[in-house]
């Protein structure tokens, strides 16, 4: 049987990638190349995710705090980008290694192809041993459609690469039971086999200063790397030299375990990669079948609103009277067309509608049921 490569992500956070006076670390840039060149040989796969665009950008422009104008931010992204690779390939040449950037915006996750697009490029950059050093185009993306920070955007890789690991290297040692900068009795958890809403509010508030993830957005990246069958550990980047031990022995920082059940990958794609343009509500009866996992397709008849507007094909949440999360999937209608026909039983939408249509709004095979409740929190 052919041998398997393992697959790791290693996401740096900005806070990391800048000394106290906010320039660049170079140390510890040395230290991952050379780190990384000492992995490549060992046949694991690398991807690199790398914030530090703007503070850098920022650096440059000598600006002492992020510009509340969205083009001055986002020209500060470029500014920054360019710097970034510039140091990471003085470092990479110093070990031989050979980096490729790849800038990414939401819409690639969101649309299914463009997504496998991506998988096949970095494949082809696996196997001529080319490190993908991925970033967020921070320097065209607006808030509305951004994925934001490159927490999730890390987690956000590790289903299309199938990756064993994803490696969050911050300013902190790891998930704590309190914030260790206020309370002294913190203690440092070693592992979460599961993500429930205790784990949330063991995750403080410790956003650090430059980044723009603080621990929750590490903990949603843990519900979307673990429940791809990725392992995810959280870390401090002073350990970067120690990368060997945490990928094999998993002894630094929070290791959060992979879930059993792992969620398919097409599941997976609907559930955490697509945004919700919209809302249906639906009646108890639908609740209660959806809530039993049941995989029905979603009738007229069970609706009892619509809220936002958007097209058929579009991908929308279907939740209950109070406002859970229960579903989401494909719409075969419009908004507009829900509307009109909501409430009605199929026979009835035959002799009003002015043009056939399909009979559900949602159909089975485009809808998965949320099963955890928790992914509710993440899900737009
Ligand atoms: N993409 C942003 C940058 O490079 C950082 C996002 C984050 O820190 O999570 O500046």
């Amino acid at each position: 049987m052919a041998k398997q490569t393992l697959k790791v992500v290693i996401k740096i956070g900005s806070s990391s990638l800048e000394d106290e006076q906010g320039y660049i670390n170079y140390n510890i840039i040395n230290r991952m190349m050379k780190t990384f060149s000492l992995l490549q040989k060992k046949d694991i796969d690398l991807v690199l995710v790398t914030s530090g665009a703007i503070a850098l950008g920022m650096n440059e422009l000598h600006l002492s705090s992020k510009p509340k104008d969205m083009s001055l931010k986002q020209a500060c992204a470029a500014l920054g980008q360019a710097k970034l690779m510039e140091v990471y390939n003085e470092f990479a040449a110093k070990y031989d290694l050979l980096l490729g950037q790849i800038l990414l915006s939401h819409d690639d996750f969101e649309k299914r192809n463009r997504m496998l697009y991506l998988q096949n490029t970095l494949k082809a950059m696996f196997e001529n041993n080319i490190i993908p050093v991925i970033n967020e185009n921070d320097a065209l993306a607006v808030e509305e459609i951004k994925v934001g920070d490159n927490d999730t955007l890390a987690s956000l890789i590790c289903p299309m690469i199938n990756a064993d690991l994803l490696i969050l290297f911050s300013d902190i040692d790891g998930l704590y039971t309190k914030n260790p900068k206020i309370y002294d009795d913190a203690t440092l958890i070693k592992v979460v086999n599961k993500i429930d809403d205790s784990i949330f509010e063991e995750a403080s508030s410790s956003t650090s200063k430059v980044g723009t993830g603080g621990m929750e957005t590490k903990i949603n990246a843990a519900l979307i790397a673990t429940s791809c069958g990725s392992d995810m550990i959280i870390c401090n980047a002073k350990e970067i030299s120690s990368l060997e031990d945490i990928i094999f022995k998993k002894n630094i920082g929070t290791l959060f375990t992979k879930q059993n059940s792992v969620i398919p990958s097409k599941e997976h794609w609907l559930i955490f990669k697509t945004k919700g343009k919209g809302s249906i509500v639906v009646d108890e009866g639908v609740e209660e079948e959806l809530k039993k996992d049941t995989k029905i397709s979603i009738l007229p008849k069970g609706i009892l609103s619509v809220q936002g507007e958007f097209l058929k094909d579009d991908i929308i949440c279907i939740i209950s009277k109070e406002g859970e999360l229960l579903a989401k999937g494909k719409s075969s209608m419009s908004s507009f067309e829900i509307n009109f026909v909501k409430g009605l039983p199929s026979s009835k939408i035959k002799e009003i509608m002015p043009y056939p249509i399909r009979k559900e709004a949602v159909h089975a095979s485009n809808l998965v049921v949320i099963k955890e409740k928790i992914y509710g929190r993440i899900i737009k």
